[in-house]
């Protein structure tokens, strides 16, 4: 076996630039489904030229390299590391924290993190960042970086259900969420809802579930259908861009899925608004 040697400055530099990447452009998913749902005759003049706003702030954060939201969020790292890579030259969370800590200040990105969730003093860095860790087969490192508001992370949530409680009623916990957040999270919505594991590991499927473009469904056709299903109910409800009613409540739903115990049926949903920001790179 082949060992790689990576200095954990490639990975402070990455970090520095993904978090400026994922604040500034949206994702190439999202903004064709927001321009999808801005074309469809289904939707009044109102909600089109809302969607229409939508697409002209994320043309402008691009061209003027502001951000797509001013809730610049927490700063989550997803970071995939090939067993045969050997990290050097310092801490790897120090060189990740050193990477959002310069990008969110260089890019003056609101800091949004308190030290202490009930002294709430700010730490004035948007750090410490959330980290992610998992060990991979091969030598490379890959890097995800998602800001996360706060509007939608509030919304999100975690039901223990029965083992016997099925594919109807994760949908109807799942758009019951949605029926929550109302017009409170900004939406059109896309969902990340993690199934299985355990109560803190569905959660984690959940916000990796946000990962995946949401034009592209779950490879096993049962959870596919349930996408589906979630968004056409969610859609149901007709809460619409930012409350103004139509067809557009979520854009998208992606699942993933974990074994489970026999006993339960672990469910998290992981709401996040129309700005789904995220991007990656392997060094
Ligand atoms: S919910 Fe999303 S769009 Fe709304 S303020 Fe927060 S990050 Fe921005």
């Amino acid at each position: 076996m082949t060992m790689r040697k990576i200095n954990i400055i490639e990975i402070e530099k990455k970090v520095r630039n993904l978090c400026a990447k994922a604040n500034i452009v949206l994702r190439s998913d999202v903004n064709a489904a927001i321009f999808k749902a801005c074309r469809s005759k289904n939707e009044t003049p109102l909600v089109r030229k809302m969607l229409k706003i939508l697409l002209e702030n994320a043309r402008l954060a691009k061209e003027e390299k502001l951000p797509i939201c001013q809730d610049t969020g927490i700063t989550e790292v997803f970071l995939k590391i090939g067993e045969q890579v050997i990290l050097t030259g310092g801490n790897l969370t120090d060189a990740v924290n050193r990477g959002i800590k310069k990008s969110y200040a260089e890019n003056y990105f609101r800091k949004s993190v308190v030290r202490d969730p009930l002294l709430r003093k700010n730490t004035k860095t948007n750090t410490p960042g959330i980290l992610h860790v998992e060990i991979i087969r091969g030598n490379k490192v890959k890097i995800t970086v998602m800001p996360k508001g706060f509007g939608s992370e509030n919304k999100s949530a975690l039901f223990m259900l029965n083992p016997t409680a099925g594919a109807k009623e994760v949908e109807r916990v799942s758009v019951d969420v949605v029926k929550t957040a109302g017009s409170n999270a900004c939406p059109p919505y896309i969902l990340g809802i993690g199934l299985g594991g355990t109560a803190e590991f569905a959660a984690r499927l959940a916000k990796k579930a946000l990962l995946r473009p949401i034009n592209k469904a779950n490879k096993k056709y049962h959870l596919a259908e349930l996408e589906k299903n979630i968004m056409n109910k969610a859609n149901e409800l007709k809460i619409g861009v930012m409350g103004l009613g139509g067809m557009t409540t979520v854009l998208g739903v992606n699942i993933e899925a974990a074994p489970t115990h026999i006993a339960g049926l672990p469910v998290a949903i992981n709401l996040s608004c129309h700005a789904l920001r995220s991007a990656s790179a392997t060094i």
